[in-house]
């Protein structure tokens, strides 16, 4: 038997999931190791490039060479950039399995593998952990490459259903394409309606045809600006000769902080996209976890921020994220399996063909790739093993180790809470975006603190000026453990002092 699939011999690898040890990994490789992998790779100018090598030397290079210079991104409990979430244990061991196993997963072939069953079972999993209501609700579904790739979707799908209203039985976009059809529907604009949306929004504009500039940004106010407001929204949705998609920020990226504040306005929401035709689509990335938490009175403020999202028309899901998972991962949702496929459809090739009356689609005719990885065997292993109470246990970790920071650094002389210092603490899910005061130690303050290697942030902008983002979202939070650590490094950043982390020993 293959040592992967042998759990004896996994069974220290996995365990470390319940005894999460702080094994102080370093959050960055040294430059000079980054350096000297450089200087490793082959060289086109040299008498042994592509001359191969034995796989002991090739082994040893990437061992020696190439892992000393990555990042600890994976490893390090107090990598705190981007919003990258971590690898359990047993998502890692199942990513190996994949590998192993090298499944293409385009067809539903259910005589020859269970590998679309057990994709569509993943899928089934998470829409219940994010209450999201009947199964049946989300025929449209499949696994993407992350929540880029689902933007694609979304958008994708958003186009295919507004202008489909237009077009009636005049065609559709998948067949006529985005400028046959906006002609025979006379539109003349199409726009993506939003606030503080994700960059890759803009990216997935622009594949789908809309443009870059189709995004139009309707922030509520300069003191919310991830709020929609829903105003601009109805006047923009009535502009002739427009068809509109309505993507909402379920968790913008600086803040943490949703674009709608409750139920009513997702009612509205969907009340004005039904009159105007217009679709809406909601960016869940990572905001939309804040429904996997428990209903606890800590966390009704969040709860209320997310509720009605089921009201939406497709939906972005990270796995590579919260869900931690390994790259790469993300998941789309829509009501609409008939949209989904009216874009997707690999026509015309009676070899892809499933054959198959079963409920489950072939996922090439419902998403960008044709060949693909079974990137959902990760994602399934971590919802069976954690089940409701393990997801909103790791959840709940993150956001206590975040309000704690956060509670820290509103009371701190030294450094300002943003974006609202006054701001209730329940508001904070996952991120804190912070500065310091000392405006030349504001300068400094990211390479201040990821010089430490113990932890590391990245930098943003905010209301013009730099700006610290602390995104928590590894399940190797060790809130007792890290918020000392944090601390301290932030009191030692503050004193112009070297930090130890020795001095955080209990
Ligand atoms: C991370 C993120 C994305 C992009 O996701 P990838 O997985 O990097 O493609 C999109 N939207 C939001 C809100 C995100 O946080």
């Amino acid at each position: 038997m293959s040592r992967i699939l042998d759990f004896d011999l996994n069974e220290a690898r996995l365990a470390q999931r319940r005894t999460r040890s702080d094994q102080a990994y370093g959050t960055l490789p040294a430059l000079t190791d980054i350096q000297a992998a450089q200087a490793s790779l082959p060289r086109p100018a040299s008498p042994s490039f592509l001359s191969g090598r034995s796989d002991k030397d090739t082994v040893t290079h990437v061992v020696n060479d190439i892992v000393t210079a990555l990042t600890g991104q994976a490893l390090s409990q107090r990598y705190y950039g981007f919003v990258t979430g971590g690898v359990l244990p047993l998502a890692e061991w199942a990513d190996n399995v994949v590998s192993m196993m090298d499944q293409n997963v385009q067809v539903h072939l259910p005589e020859q593998t269970i590998a679309t069953s057990v994709e569509d079972s993943a899928l089934t999993m998470l829409v219940s952990l994010l209450r999201l209501g009947d199964e049946g609700t989300w025929k449209g579904r499949t696994f993407t490459t992350g929540a880029t790739g689902s933007n694609v979707l979304g958008l994708a799908c958003g186009r295919e259903a507004v202008l489909g209203k237009k077009l009636g039985d005049q065609g559709s976009v998948g067949e006529l394409g985005l400028l046959g059809a906006c002609m025979k529907a006379g539109v003349t604009e199409i726009q993506v309606l939003t606030s503080a949306a994700h960059s890759s929004l803009s990216k997935a504009a622009s594949v789908v045809g809309f443009g870059r500039s189709s995004v139009k940004e309707l922030r509520l106010s300069k003191e919310e600006p991830w709020r929609l407001d829903l105003e601009a929204l109805e006047s923009a949705l009535q502009i002739p000769g427009t068809a509109s998609v309505i993507a909402i920020s379920a968790g913008e990226v600086n803040t943490g902080r949703f674009a709608i504040s409750g139920i009513d306005e997702m009612r509205k929401v969907r009340e004005l996209a039904d009159k105007y035709g217009a679709w809406i689509h909601v960016d869940g990335a990572f905001g939309i976890f804040v429904r996997a938490l428990e209903d606890k009175e800590g966390y009704k403020l969040l709860h209320k921020r997310v509720e009605g999202i089921e009201l939406a028309d497709s939906i972005t899901v990270d796995g590579h994220k919260l869900l931690n998972v390994p790259y790469d991962c993300g998941m789309f949702l829509t009501r609409s399996h008939l949209t989904l496929q009216s874009v997707f459809t690999n026509p015309n090739a009676a070899y892809l063909s499933s054959g198959s009356q079963d409920s489950i689609p072939s996922p090439l005719n419902i998403g960008l790739e044709n060949s693909r990885r079974f990137r959902a065997l990760p994602a399934y292993v971590v919802l069976l093993s954690e089940g409701r109470s393990g997801m909103a246990g790791l959840l709940a970790n993150m956001v206590e180790l975040s309000r704690q920071v956060a509670a820290f650094i509103r009371d701190s002389e030294h450094y300002e809470l943003l974006p609202d210092e006054n701001a209730d603490l329940d508001e904070i899910f996952m991120i804190v975006l912070f500065r310091a005061k000392d405006a030349a130690l504001n300068e400094v303050l990211v390479q201040k603190i990821n010089e430490t290697r113990q932890m590391y942030v990245s930098g943003t902008q905010w209301e013009g000026q730099k700006a610290v983002r602390m995104a928590v979202s590894t399940w190797k939070v060790d809130v007792a453990r890290d918020y000392k650590v944090v601390t301290s490094i932030l009191a030692a950043v503050a004193a112009g002092k070297q930090f130890d982390l020795d001095s955080c020993q209990d």
